[in-house]
């Protein structure tokens, strides 16, 4: 055969691998590519290329963490807690924060999810946490059937 490089002809082709592309090659050009060796469970190398490729496009394959704040899933139990402990009623949490009592009801029931700016408030008044980390771990499995979201994890609670 003819070596697919030079030309020439090749008694003994040796198949390398130059910019991704296989070729047969006589011994002197063999230098200019990596010599491919089919592995053997029958895996031809376009198979493990392709494999590699899509690992590279596998989304979340980095494993990296996110991290966000949000309100914790028991503010009202929170505000209302750490109300009680100062013997405060509802009616002076709501003047301390400037907002009626009618919304503190609301929030310490937890059907009114208190606004950034009343949650701040909250917080320095009551001396509490309302926000916490939400850890979000990418999915690091490949199985291609990973599709949890937060709004899945806060279900499974
Ligand atoms: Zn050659």
């Amino acid at each position: 055969m003819n070596c697919e490089l030079c030309g020439k002809q090749a008694g003994k082709a040796k198949r390398i691998q130059v910019e991704g592309t296989t070729l047969q090659v006589c011994p002197s050009c063999e230098r200019h590519g990596k010599e491919v060796f089919l592995s053997e469970g029958g895996s031809t190398t376009e198979d493990i290329l392709a494999r590699i490729t899509r690992a590279k496009n596998r989304p979340y394959s980095s494993g990296t963490t996110k991290e966000e704040k949000e309100l914790a899933l028991d503010y009202h139990e929170r505000i209302s807690g750490a109300r009680i402990k100062n013997g405060w009623t509802q009616e002076e949490l709501a003047s301390m924060v400037n907002e009626k009592k009618s919304v503190i009801s609301k929030v310490e029931r937890g059907e009114l999810h208190p606004s950034d700016e009343l949650v701040r408030k909250l917080e320095n008044t009551l001396n509490i946490e309302l926000k916490e980390a939400i850890v979000e771990v990418a999915p690091k499995s490949s199985n291609g059937s990973s599709g949890l979201t937060i709004g899945d994890l806060l279900k499974n609670r």
